[in-house]
């Protein structure tokens, strides 16, 4: 029946870059054997899911959006993916994203933009716009993301759907090509809370693969999204964060968004929550911040693409040298953004520079985890929107990468700090009838928060 889909609406929404029908009916067919003998793998066993094209896939192309990795077909599955495999969920196919998921609008990527279901004149979000799209679509009922500075959180916010960053080390970065190592984390993207909760339960857990993956046992997210669901929050207390309210320093909130984010509070106070306003004063500074880190470790990541050992490769006419060879294939393979984030990355780290950018860079990071920390001293969860405003025009912010960046103003400092995170979607704004997320932020670790407050709000 997802197949089905695809075929009717893809042509328009074009959340795929790769359809793998005939593996994921294959998969699908064994599934089907395995119940018939009640030997189903699990909850998630037979249920179908689409994943970004930034994780790699054994015999499925892989090009993380960009012309550079055309064509290459990797010889090995990232650990999130044999996990899907292993727990008998049949891969549909890969989903468009912006280059290297660089961007917050999908719009970024070679092959073309994925576009909203709500509106198909309108960004999904990004950079994991097709793996969002993909499930509001209902082309797929589940999809993987990943998260560097908001990529599946964003995309959640602006297609109604449910995305979850987890806490760093959470989830194997095994596989996944790195944007940026420090930030970087793959999680569930979904139509329901319990649905991300049940896949997140599937795709977690220590990797001796991933020397930063977390060694320790995680408590079961699907009972803390089931906990959640009975409504009753008394007991917890919710900090709002100031620094992402309407009227704050860091404005251009739309005023539909902070309408149903202070209805979502209102039912969080309801449901028996203590509410409590809580400064974090450092995370005006997170968006300069993340655009420091970010291009600095993504140009260091990207320059494994020398024409050599992957994909693409352009040779000049004449005697070309090597370096020639590199410098043809990262001008012709490379996009715009991509090319901005290297030398802005190259510069940020080059001798002279670097403690003046990346060093003080770091230091912010290091004073926006303490804010975290002194926060959830005090209270449980942290709350803001997700996103500031609703889903854009195509096109709208194209030439403008600072409106661009600003998409991710609500969404970058957890990722600096490593705290897990989730965006439910809490209604449409009154002046457009878009999609609105809410953001549900918890300690390191205590990723069952999200999914118990997330669950209570649905
Ligand atoms: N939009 C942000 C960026 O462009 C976040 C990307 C991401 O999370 N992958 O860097």
């Amino acid at each position: 029946a997802h197949l089905d889909r695809i075929d009717a609406v893809d042509g328009a929404v074009h959340a795929f870059l790769h359809v793998d029908r005939d593996g994921a009916l294959v998969d699908a067919a064994d599934s089907d054997a395995r119940r018939a003998r009640g030997e189903a793998r699990g909850p998630l066993d037979g249920v179908p899911i689409a994943v970004k094209d930034v994780l790699a896939t054994r015999g499925l192309p892989t090009t993380c959006g960009s012309k550079i990795l055309e064509g290459w077909i990797p010889p090995y599955d990232a650990t999130v993916v044999s996990r899907l495999r292993a727990a008998g969920l049949p891969i549909l196919g890969k989903t468009n994203m912006d280059e290297f998921a660089m961007g917050s609008s999908t719009e970024h990527s070679a092959y073309g933009p994925t576009r909203n279901p709500w509106d198909l004149d309108r960004i999904p979000g990004g950079s994991g716009g097709g793996s969002a799209a993909a499930v509001a679509a209902f082309e797929a009922p589940l999809a993987i993301g990943t998260d560097t500075g908001g990529s599946i959180r964003q995309p959640g916010a602006v297609t109604g759907t449910v995305g979850v960053k987890p806490t760093y080390g959470g989830v194997s970065r095994y596989g996944l090509v790195a944007l940026a190592n420090s930030l970087d984390q793959a999680g569930p993207v979904t139509r329901t809370v319990l649905d991300a909760a049940m896949l997140h339960d599937v795709i977690g857990g220590h990797d001796p693969r991933d020397s930063t993956s977390i060694k320790q046992d995680w408590p079961s997210f699907t009972e803390a999204a089931r906990a959640g669901a009975t409504g009753d929050m008394s007991g917890v207390k919710v900090g709002v964060i100031t620094e992402l309210a309407a009227g704050s320093e860091q404005s251009g909130w739309q005023a539909g968004v902070m309408a149903r984010f202070q209805e979502s509070v209102d039912l969080l106070v309801e449901a028996g929550a203590e509410v409590v306003e809580v400064s974090c004063p450092s995370f005006v500074h997170a968006l300069a911040t993340y655009y420091l880190i970010l291009p600095a470790e993504a140009s260091s990541n990207l320059a494994k693409f020398d024409a050599m050992r992957y994909g693409l490769r352009v040779t000049p006419d004449g005697n070309p040298s090597a370096e020639d060879v590199m410098r043809a294939t990262r001008d012709a393979g490379f996009g715009d953004e991509v090319k901005r984030r290297i030398i802005l990355g190259t510069y940020a780290l080059s001798s002279g520079y670097y403690d003046a950018y990346y060093g003080q860079a770091q230091k912010i990071r290091t004073l926006i985890s303490r804010d975290f920390d002194a926060a959830f001293a005090d209270v449980d969860v942290l709350v803001s929107p997700t996103a500031p405003t609703t889903a854009f025009k195509l096109g709208e912010k194209l030439d403008d990468p600072v409106a661009m960046y600003l998409n991710d103003l609500a969404t970058i400092p957890a990722n600096l700090a490593g705290v897990p995170g989730i965006s439910v979607p809490n209604g449409l704004a009154d002046e457009d009838g878009l999609p609105s997320g809410f953001q549900v932020l918890a300690p390191a670790l205590a990723d069952d928060r999200v999914y118990r407050v997330g669950a209570a709000l649905e």
